[in-house]
């Protein structure tokens, strides 16, 4: 057997793809057997990092304007929402089945009834599967764990929590308003209900080395989630960090560093870890760099080659319970 086809052999059959690492793509295909969209979903939310309950002002990378859609005029309902999302996935992209995907600021903040009526409007609509909603670790109490639990009985249902980094000294810089600790500790809450968890980290911190990311990385490996998403540090025009970036007060990481430090992370996350997105751009009215990060499709296609270049895959060298190899 050539090198090349052991090589390819070692992959995880299970992800029925030809890439080396198992994209959400793949595990959508793989699991409902047809090609499934997630539609965004502003509904109205606020944060509790921006508003005064956990801290003001937000992360310092976030762009506290929310959706295109709440800055152009009332929102619309979730339904309508839905609709316009599959009118265009059906059309433009053969989708058979979507998740509403409640996206904007943090999705759990709010009355238990006023959250339930929400989740239960867009799991009405026809041909949507489930749910993804994003949130802070500190934003679910058991109530809505509970809620939640009950309608992953039923439905494909996922928490999407922000993280960005385990080290709390660069959640403290980032202004996360909540510790390394706190992140474990929903964990721990969200474990065995029937909920799947992706977890959002972002590569390039101030502060950070690739040993800090890779670590942060480790961590999650040993963990029981099952997603993750991960893009460089943007700069954005009117947020605490665009601020710094404009005065030079921080660099912004290098394509060539975001795509070798991704590779690292990739080889040691496990293989049934879904991953949900390598890259991310900002609003472009506001967007300051790194400029490289807008041409996405060359970003994973950099890292598609450099894991080619390095003849690994996602979770070649994951080692279980997080001990690393
Ligand atoms: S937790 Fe999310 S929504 Fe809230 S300030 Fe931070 S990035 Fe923005």
């Amino acid at each position: 057997m050539s090198l090349i086809n052991k090589e390819v052999s070692l992959r995880p059959a299970f992800w029925n793809n030809s890439k080396r690492y198992y994209d959400l793509k793949s595990f959508w295909r793989n699991s409902f057997g047809c090609k499934v969209y997630k539609l965004p979903i502003d509904a109205g939310f606020t944060c509790p990092n921006r508003n005064g309950q956990v801290a003001t002002g937000g992360c310092i990378y976030c762009d506290g304007r929310g959706s295109k859609l709440r800055q152009v005029g009332p929102l619309p309902s979730v339904t309508e929402q839905i609709a316009k999302g599959k009118a265009y996935y059906t059309t433009h992209r053969q989708a058979g089945k979507f998740i509403a995907y409640f996206q904007t600021f943090t999705n759990t903040y709010g009355e238990l009834e006023h959250l339930q009526g929400l989740y239960d409007e867009a799991l009405a609509s026809p041909d949507v599967l489930g749910l993804s909603i994003g949130t802070r670790p500190d934003c679910l109490p058991a109530t809505v764990l509970d809620l939640l639990e009950k309608q992953a009985k039923t439905h494909h249902v996922w928490l999407e929590l922000g993280l960005q980094s385990i080290h709390d000294r660069t959640m403290t810089f980032l202004n996360r308003g909540h510790s390394r600790e706190a992140f474990i500790d929903a964990v721990g809450r969200i474990q065995g209900r029937g909920i799947l968890l992706c977890v959002h980290i972002i590569v390039g911190l101030p502060g950070e080395t690739r040993q800090d990311i890779v670590e942060t990385a480790r961590v999650l490996a040993g963990l029981p989630i099952q997603g993750i998403k991960m893009h460089a540090l943007l700069a954005l025009r009117g947020t605490a960090l665009g601020n710094m970036y404009e005065d030079g007060a921080i660099t912004l990481i290098s394509k060539e560093e975001y795509v070798t430090t991704v590779c690292d992370i990739l080889e040691i996350l496990p293989p049934e870890l879904v991953i949900q997105r390598l890259t991310a751009d900002g609003y472009k009215d506001i967007f300051l760099g790194p400029a490289w990060a807008v041409n996405k499709m060359d970003v994973l296609n950099n890292i598609d080659g450099e894991l080619k270049r390095r003849q690994t895959w996602q979770g070649c060298r994951y080692v279980k319970e997080g001990k690393g190899p």
